[in-house]
């Protein structure tokens, strides 16, 4: 099989979340970049991206890039794919742009190696299990009132969640962001894992600060996210070594070698691991393997749908995000039942774009 052409294309969507009911519809929108490569046997494989901001034409112009350059390659070899593309690009990687283009060109192979041979992404990547955890995520942010929080926990929790994430880290006082904590646990009861997401907004005295009087309160967390810089390795194995709650870190991080130096200092006891920042499925793979070898759980950050597919096929996936950012892109997206989320046995990524919801938002 050899690929033989490339499609690109940016769609600007609102940036809402079906799992936000009640509040005013947002006037924010979210951009992606979309890839498809065409092959000689017909099939065609898909990956996506984002986080390009106001570069999101530069990381299309990327992924197109890299996308030609393969042209001519068979999309089954995804190391020599990616050595192919590390090389064209000189030292402009592995951080920033480089792994946010280079994440859908690996995808998309690893659809067409799935394609080729019948076989979900899952079932080539070890194919574990057949449905794994999932949790909610987006429906319970910083900035929505306490009082919509009150009634949101409740109402995720009967709509089959078994898990769900709130934020923290704007508020004014530590009682604020304990009160916050509170609410949610009420409202949800004992039965049901509350993350709590701080994207980096503590220092590492708060985060110890705060996260202890929680758990003196009995108000425990399943893990506490991001609570510091990302790439302070030290001031995270600080708040790790403090708490009995677990901290849950890695999806700042771009590439694998940052993920050696969360592992060593033991800066994490949960670890996540972002698709697009890591550079696709075959770096998260190696990424998913030393968190192994370090006896630690991982957990996925965005993109579910293919998502679904590693953390069921490794022995240490623990639960999938459930933010349903990219869910109207596809024509189907995988189920959930009882609180899990299904591999769809579909072969390759299961997924196909829904070509009608493309046209209607693509912007170049
Ligand atoms: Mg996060």
């Amino acid at each position: 099989m050899k690929i033989t052409h490339v499609t690109t294309k940016i769609i600007r969507t609102p940036a809402d979340n079906p799992l936000v009911v009640g509040l005013p519809p947002t006037t924010d929108t979210r951009e992606f970049v979309t890839l498809e490569l065409g092959t000689d046997q017909g099939l065609v494989g898909i990956g996506l991206t984002f986080f390009g901001g106001a570069l999101t034409p530069a990381l299309r112009s990327a992924v197109q890039t890299l996308g030609e350059l393969i042209v001519g390659d068979d999309p089954t070899q995804t190391e020599a794919i990616t050595a192919k593309c590390r090389k064209a690009a000189g030292s402009c990687g592995p951080g920033g742009i480089f792994s946010l283009a280079l994440a859908p060109v690996d995808m998309a192979c690893w659809d067409l190696k799935g394609k080729a041979v019948n076989q979900s992404v899952c079932a080539l990547l070890g194919g574990l299990r057949g449905r794994v955890a999932t949790y909610a995520s987006g429906a319970l942010m910083r900035p929505h009132p306490i009082d919509y929080l009150a009634k949101a926990g409740p109402r995720l929790r009967d709509m089959g969640f078994r898990q769900m994430k709130m934020q923290c880290g704007s508020e004014k006082t530590i009682g604020e962001s304990i009160e916050r904590v509170r609410v949610m646990r009420e409202g949800i009861g004992p039965d049901v894992d509350l993350m709590c997401d701080i994207n980096q907004l503590w220092s590492v005295h708060h985060a110890i600060d705060v996260t202890r009087r929680l758990e003196e309160r009995g108000l425990h967390l399943y893990w506490l996210e991001d609570p510091t810089t990302a790439d302070d390795y030290q001031g995270l194995a600080r708040i790790a070594d403090a708490l009995s709650t677990p901290v849950a870190a890695g999806e700042y991080v771009y590439g694998i070698a940052p993920f050696r130096q969360l592992l060593e200092h033991r800066s994490v006891d949960i670890v996540m691991i972002d698709l697009l920042r890591a550079g696709g499925i075959t770096h998260w793979m190696k990424i998913a393997g030393m968190a192994e070898a370090y006896n630690l759980p991982v957990v996925s950050h965005l993109i579910p749908e293919i998502h679904v597919h590693l953390i069921a096929a490794i022995p240490n996936g623990l639960t999938v995000e459930y933010m349903p950012w990219t869910l109207r892109l596809f024509e189907e997206t995988p189920d959930i039942k009882n609180g899990q989320i299904v591999v769809p046995s579909k072969p390759g990524l299961g997924l196909a774009f829904d070509q009608a919801v493309l046209k209607k938002f693509q912007i170049a």
